[in-house]
């Protein structure tokens, strides 16, 4: 089923590529053009002072998400192994690992929720409180109700909150992420309009940090077959803001390069989407089942100039302050409060360096991964465990690491490209 749904897909891109790849081809021109006209070096220098950053920081953070790499392709061999497959294929990526048996009423949400973030401070548990209370959350789903998760400013300190709630653990998190964004909300409230305004690289800190409490506390209280489909669900988060985003970014970088000497070809399009998909995968996937026209659907690349890296930075930004606050640095709260009221006012830099954070430095994104890298740890244990349970000794593909008969090094293999990542985000 999954492989016959990514063949019409496939074949669904292949129709509609040319005119695709001529449109990329006229905006990235133009993106280029006028960055030149401006007097920026390249495209990417423009992206990187609309998003309030600098080279080095950018280069920090790229340098700690390769180095991650190899991590995330454990997660994925480990998700083959859950799945009884001897690789994963592109279309196996969101494949369900099983139904958390747990069923999550909206009141059971509410109260966990408010407790969670009440042992953060009385502050975020209030704003949880209040929220519930005042009934800024529209979250039955129902027809003709948008399909997204969307957390927005009403006025003063208000906010309202867009989710479709279903009773289980992924609904929970979505619904403190969008929180998380009514309490930064609440601490710009002081600030004029255009105060108001943070850079796309600090929009997600306060939403991903609130999503981070909740998610760590409820993997806490899970069985072991839950917390298989827990950690799975924020690990395939996890591997689309960092990963999916990273292969997204190389190939934008390579884009405007060769754009620089007249038009690209479909062809090399695909060349370029799956050379960006093998540094980042390297043999963890299915070399025959691949995904050369995942740029295609990617919407921003149509009307922004590298929307990409700013989801790693605001996901490994905001676990470095989570990693902060469960360090005990001292009287982080006020500070952490202090600092998302000043996110449309000074550079992500000077904020962090409030907390002794270096974000021009690649250690401080380690810091954030290895939040990562212990919920991978975790998962990998989980999975095996599970196996031993079921057939009473472990898979061979654990003790053999990959398995897939494919060269480690991933040289010649084909990479594969995330297809609906954004379809997905929640805002
Ligand atoms: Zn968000």
């Amino acid at each position: 089923m999954r492989r016959r749904a990514y063949e019409a897909e496939i074949a669904a891109w292949e129709r509609a590529a040319v005119p695709l790849v001529a449109a990329l081809n006229a905006i990235k021109g133009e993106q280029s053009m006028l960055a030149r006209r401006r007097g920026w070096a390249s495209p990417l220098d423009a992206a990187l002072f609309e998003n309030n950053i600098d080279r080095q920081t950018l280069d920090a953070l790229m340098a700690a998400v390769h180095d991650a790499f190899p991590e995330f392709r454990r997660y994925l061999k480990a998700r083959a192994r859950a799945l009884g497959l001897p690789v994963l294929a592109w279309y196996d990526l969101d494949a369900p690992l099983g139904e958390s048996k747990r069923v999550w009423s909206f009141a059971e949400a509410r109260q966990f929720i408010v407790e969670q973030f009440g042992a953060y401070s009385s502050r975020l548990g209030g704003l949880a409180e209040r929220a519930f209370r005042e009934r800024w959350i529209d979250a039955e789903p129902r027809p003709g109700k948008i399909g997204v998760n969307y957390g927005f400013h009403l006025r003063d300190d208000e906010s309202r909150i867009l989710v479709h709630y279903r009773p289980n653990f992924y609904a929970v998190n979505v619904l403190a992420h969008e929180l998380g964004h009514a309490y930064h909300n609440l601490n710009l409230a002081r600030r004029t309009p255009l105060q108001r305004r943070a850079p796309g690289t600090l929009a997600e800190t306060a939403s991903t940090f609130c999503q981070t409490l909740v998610s760590q506390a409820g993997m806490q209280q899970a069985d072991a077959h839950e917390q298989i489909v827990l950690l799975d669900a924020s690990l395939q988060m996890a591997a689309l803001l960092v990963v999916t985003t990273t292969t997204l970014f190389l190939f934008e970088k390579a884009f405007y390069e060769k754009r620089q000497h007249g038009e690209l070809s479909l062809e090399t399009s695909k060349q370029m989407m799956l050379e960006a998909q093998r540094q980042a995968y390297g043999n963890v996937l299915d070399p025959s089942a691949l995904h050369p026209y995942a740029f295609m659907g990617m919407s921003p690349l149509y009307s922004h100039s590298y929307w990409n890296f700013q989801y790693s930075f605001g996901l490994l930004f905001a676990l470095g302050l989570y990693g902060c606050y469960r360090n005990g640095a001292s009287d982080f709260q006020a500070r952490y409060d202090e600092m998302l009221s000043a996110t449309g006012m000074e550079a992500p830099a000077d904020l962090a360096a409030r907390f002794g954070i270096d974000i021009r430095c690649p250690s401080f994104w380690r810091s954030g991964l290895d939040v990562i890298r212990a919920d991978i740890e975790r998962f990998e244990s989980a999975v095996a465990q599970q196996q031993i349970a079921e057939t009473g000794h472990r898979c061979p593909a654990q003790k053999a690491g990959a398995s897939n008969g494919l060269d480690d090094k991933g040289v010649n293999q084909v990479g594969r490209v995330p297809d609906t990542g954004w379809g997905r985000r929640d805002i």
